[in-house]
């Protein structure tokens, strides 16, 4: 199966909470989650049954997976390395997450939601450690170097990015040089400064079926 391209707030009314897929739009009151429109479908509206424990686990999955818009297979890449790695399997997936490359971009304000940070990076307008890099999935390592290119497309795309980009805090684990259109990442993000989207464990457990 393809990656999703339909609608992105049906993903957030699928899931019943703000997955922030739209950018500024999901901080405005026309937001479907702050209209309380209901999950889509015939049943969309009955809500309320109680879940299973594995439903409530998918539930979880699903969630994280679409906020990074991945598809399952890239996601079960991403876990099985985390499986890999030494530490909190959890927590580690959650790190791999939050220092792909489209994640940065979208986190330093250089596009406006991860959809926009993914297009961003795949069109070459990114580059790591000086080396141009079109690939967004690319998981970034302490004192790496992101960069918008040196090219007046490029940085006229980010100025204007950076310009709205009002609504989200900067993280604490990323310098940003905005007039040289650099960044660094200084440390991974600790579970604590990983906003708490998701059950981690929850995942750790659907996958250890
Ligand atoms: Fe989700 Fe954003 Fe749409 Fe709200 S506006 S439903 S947070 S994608």
């Amino acid at each position: 199966m393809g990656r999703y391209t339909g609608p992105a707030c049906r993903l957030c009314r699928r899931e019943g909470q703000k997955l922030f897929l739209k950018g500024a739009r999901c901080y405005m009151a026309k937001c479907a989650i702050e209209q309380g429109t209901p999950a889509p479908g015939q049943h969309g509206a009955r809500r309320g049954r109680k879940m299973s424990e594995y439903g409530e686990q998918l539930r979880q999955k699903q969630c994280l997976r679409r906020q990074f818009g991945m598809q399952e297979v890239q996601f079960r890449r991403f876990f099985r390395e985390a499986l890999r790695r030494k530490g909190v399997t959890g927590e580690i997936l959650l790190q791999m997450l939050e220092t792909r490359l489209d994640n940065l971009v979208y986190r330093l304000g250089f596009a406006a939601s991860r959809r926009a940070a993914r297009q961003f990076v795949l069109h070459g307008h990114v580059a790591v450690n000086g080396q141009k890099a079109a690939v967004p999935s690319m998981v970034l390592s302490v004192g790496d170097v992101v960069e918008v290119r040196d090219r007046a497309h490029s940085r006229d795309l980010a100025t204007r990015c950076l310009e709205a980009a009002t609504t989200q805090q900067m993280p604490a684990w990323l310098s940003l040089d905005r007039k040289a259109f650099r960044a660094e990442l200084v440390s991974l993000p600790t579970r604590e400064q990983i906003a708490p989207i998701v059950d981690e464990q929850a995942i750790v457990e659907l996958y250890s079926r």
